[in-house]
């Protein structure tokens, strides 16, 4: 289970959220939807430590971390239990797939090399990228490079995969790829944490949709509610602009 308990984040003099609570039970797709600058991407770098919040407790599984008094250790047994995937999917332009995907076997899991490549191999059959291991990431699609980017975060068996926008950054021909292989993941009940602009994908994957504006969950439920009978009217608005 993941539990977030009143956390705070800071940019100097501006309070991007305070107080925000959220739980999120095993298997369970929560996707977050809201305006820009609302505080989505800066919530989830906050969970994975990319950025560190200003007051809050973070719990995943056997984990749990006081963001204001986190130790190294700590913020390390945090991040095993976390994959991150990037809008621009950050992968090794130096390393192949094969070795994308196995990175972080290799330095945060401590695999031995060979072992962490036969694995990563295993996931790129798995993403049906079975032949591109020796295929450096500029020579692979956009869709291809999103997918070696979730192969990454699949690769360490978190407990929790947090997406920020994974195809906002796509051609739209390569969206769709993307995001058969979110609900692959979301088939196997993998939990996930998804900031997304894709409504059809929340309406079709997401068991909860929280719709955050000001740094606050305005409103959360389940998809058919959140889009069908919006209450609040910021909610609304969203939805008009966005549909
Ligand atoms: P979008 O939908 O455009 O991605 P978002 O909801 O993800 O927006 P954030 O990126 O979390 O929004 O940003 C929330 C607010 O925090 C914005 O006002 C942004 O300018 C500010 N912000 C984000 N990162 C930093 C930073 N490193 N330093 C200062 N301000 C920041
Ligand atoms: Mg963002």
């Amino acid at each position: 289970m993941i539990d977030i308990k009143k956390l705070t984040k800071r940019f100097g003099d501006s309070t991007i959220f305070s107080d925000l609570d959220l739980t999120i039970t095993k298997g369970e797709i929560v996707v977050v939807i809201g305006p820009s600058g609302t505080g989505k991407s800066t919530l989830l770098r906050c969970i994975n430590f990319l950025e560190t919040a200003n007051q809050g407790k973070i719990t995943i599984d056997d984990v749990t971390v006081d963001t204001t008094q986190a130790k190294n250790n700590d913020i390390l047994a945090l991040r095993r239990k976390t994959g991150f995937v990037f809008q621009n999917y950050a992968l090794f332009a130096h390393l192949t797939a094969r070795q994308n995907v196995a990175e972080g076997l290799i330095t945060v899991k401590g695999w031995k090399k060979d072992e962490a490549y036969q694995r990563a191999q295993q996931i790129l059959d798995d993403i049906g990228l079975g032949d591109k291991g020796d295929a450096f990431p500029a020579a692979l699609s956009g869709g291809q490079q999103q997918r070696v980017g979730i192969g990454r975060a699949m690769a360490l068996e978190a407990e929790l995969l947090l997406f920020d926008e994974p195809t906002s950054a796509l051609d739209p021909e390569w969206v769709g790829e993307v995001l058969t292989l979110m609900k692959k993941l979301a088939t196997r009940h993998q939990t996930m944490l998804v900031v997304t602009h894709e409504m059809q994908f929340a309406r079709e994957v997401a068991d909860r949709v929280i719709f955050m504006a000001d740094g606050k969950f305005v409103e959360q439920g389940k998809p058919e509610q959140i889009f069908t009978t919006p209450n609040d009217p910021r909610l609304k608005k969203f939805l008009n602009q966005v549909g």
